[in-house]
């Protein structure tokens, strides 16, 4: 990628658009346990906030703050200095997160943290030689069958040349071999939503895993995100399949130690509330994406 601004694709738009949508998140949960879903999606069961999220959404605000700083500034030094005043930004949006910390001493360890993972990134790049085009960027698509693709893109760089780049930040470690595809499901879903949106067909997805170091690389061709395109739609009628039968099983893995809804899941001795009433109505979309939803750990099975 060059240093110097190139051709910007406008952000994809998001139209008015009242039928289904689908983000990456959702359709995460969806195949990583379809009762998650249900929880998120159709009981919109509150999630209280965890350190390791909010340490992600902090992380990912530092980074997008780093950027406003011209290029010479953006040092590890300065990324440390914007970790509390983002952290107080975060705070003063959702005063829950105050509740994190029993005392000082552990919010203080909890800071160290999310300046470590800063000092991380750094070693895998130099932001004094990037100018992003876009920093979360909104997009979203409409599939000929009405269903409708958004969500949010960490960064998006292009080349002088054109060539585009999606940039995820990952605050978890990245995952062994067996589970990649589905860490790079996230990032052939935003691929494919620029390239419905803008007609242009990503150069390069990469996830960059702060919590160990290391960066996931992947080229999409057209094929891929044909592919990735017929796989959402299939999981979007499952979802509908499941919304009309009742029937969200609980597929328990490692994502359950850090599932907020555990003590009501079956998987795990617990009873969920009953479904909300009309549960066979078209589904209207799921919840918004969140940046917090990228701050979760990855979860790979
Ligand atoms: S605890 Fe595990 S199995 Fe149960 S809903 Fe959460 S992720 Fe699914």
């Amino acid at each position: 990628m060059g240093t110097e601004p190139a051709e910007s694709p406008e952000p994809a738009g998001r139209q008015q658009h009242d039928g289904p949508s689908l983000s990456p998140s959702r359709a995460g949960d969806f195949l990583t346990c379809p009762l998650l879903y249900r929880f998120r999606v159709i009981d919109r069961l509150p999630e209280p906030p965890s350190p390791v999220a909010a340490r992600g959404t902090l992380v990912h605000a530092v980074l997008e703050r780093l950027f406003d700083r011209a290029a010479p500034d953006r040092t590890p030094q300065a990324a440390r200095e914007l970790v509390l005043p983002e952290w107080e930004r975060l705070q003063a949006a959702e005063p829950e997160l105050a509740s994190l910390f029993p005392d000082e001493q552990e919010r203080a360890a909890w800071l160290e943290q999310a300046g470590e993972m800063l000092d991380r990134y750094f070693t895998l790049e130099d932001p004094r030689r990037l100018e992003p085009a876009h920093r979360e960027m909104s997009v979203a698509a409409l599939l000929s069958s009405g269903l409708q693709l958004r969500g949010y893109i960490d960064r998006l760089d292009v080349a002088p040349g054109g060539d585009i780049r999606i940039v995820d930040y990952k605050t978890g470690t990245a995952p062994p071999a067996e589970f990649e595809a589905r860490a790079l499901f996230q990032m052939r879903f935003y691929a494919l939503v620029l390239w419905r949106a803008q007609g242009r067909v990503p150069r390069l997805l990469q996830l960059m895993y702060l919590g160990s170091g290391e960066i996931m690389r992947y080229q999409p061709d057209e094929a891929d995100l044909r592919a990735t395109e017929r796989k959402v739609e299939a999981l979007w009628q499952a979802i509908k399949r499941a919304r009309a039968s009742g029937d969200w099983r609980p597929r328990p893995g490692r994502i359950c130690d850090w599932c907020a809804h555990k003590p009501i899941c079956p998987a795990h001795g617990g009873t969920p509330p009953p479904l909300p009433a009309d549960p066979a109505a078209e589904p209207a979309g799921d919840r918004a994406e969140s940046a917090g939803d990228r701050a979760e750990p990855a979860v790979t099975g």
